[in-house]
């Protein structure tokens, strides 16, 4: 099998049961270490719900990335640009940036829209950044998916956990997902620096959250992101407008009849 990032060779590593049904084969690339699963065939199963019931984390998640993208937007890109959360879920995080100020939009194949209704990205106008939460993991093919979002900007700010080194057994690391069968793809630093150089764009990164930007990013600004914790994101937000008020307006004046 070839790895799904940069072509090489990869070896069998192992196989699990996934969802209590289905024993499947996992791959490790001998050259950026990427883990990918077999070929997934057992998706329609997976994604009977597309945000999976096990995901207790997904409000507290949305909350935290709000908090650190708010710095780092700030900071480091426009913040009075346009930017879009693709596979962007109910629209939580869409709705969020917006009530702290940010002209943020949402689009998503797989997920209805709740949260962010009339803000959905009608593909027109640059994007300053693409913001994408917990979704490479489940790119069948990533480089197919990375090219499309690149296409929209050159500036991606996504999360993904890391492969720990070394490679943890199925039942010794979460992430796996075995319990629902949605997570395929599991990447390493350095099959991300391979996409990053393969794309002419620089690769960086603070925790879990990760960026490829057209130009480079001090190590230091990202590490700024962490004083979230001290209520930066707060101080930011008094700088801000909100749009909670304005985007209601919208609606006001939408006459159905
Ligand atoms: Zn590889």
């Amino acid at each position: 099998m070839n790895c799904h990032i940069c072509g090489s060779n990869s070896l069998f590593l192992f196989s699990s049961k996934i969802i209590s049904r289905f024993e499947i084969s996992y791959f490790r690339c001998h050259s950026c270490g990427f883990v990918q699963t077999e070929e997934p065939f057992w998706l329609v199963e997976a994604y009977a719900s597309a945000i999976n019931d096990s995901d207790t984390g997904y409000i507290e998640r949305n909350i935290l990335y709000s908090k650190k993208l708010t710095i780092l937007i700030f900071l480091l890109f426009n913040k009075s640009g346009k930017y879009l959360d693709y596979a962007g879920g109910y629209g939580i995080f869409v709705r969020l940036m917006r009530d702290i100020g940010f002209d943020f939009f949402w689009d998503d194949k797989y997920t209805n829209n709740i949260f962010a209704k009339g803000f959905e990205w009608n593909g027109d106008g640059k994007v300053d950044v693409v913001t994408s939460f917990e979704s490479f993991e489940h790119f069948v093919n990533p480089v197919f998916e990375i090219e499309k979002i690149l296409n929209i900007s050159k500036n991606i700010i996504f999360t993904t956990e890391l492969l720990p080194d070394p490679v943890p057994r199925p039942e010794e690391w979460w992430y796996y997902g075995i319990e629902h069968g949605q997570h395929v793809s599991f990447y390493t630093k350095s099959s991300l620096h391979y996409l990053a150089e393969k794309y002419g764009v620089f690769y960086s990164s603070v925790g879990s959250l990760h960026l490829f930007t057209e130009r480079r990013i001090q190590p230091g600004l990202l590490a700024i992101s962490k004083l979230s914790r001290l209520g930066l994101h707060r101080l930011i937000q008094r700088m801000m407008k909100s749009k909670t008020w304005d985007d209601h307006k919208v609606f006001l004046n939408t006459d159905p009849h």
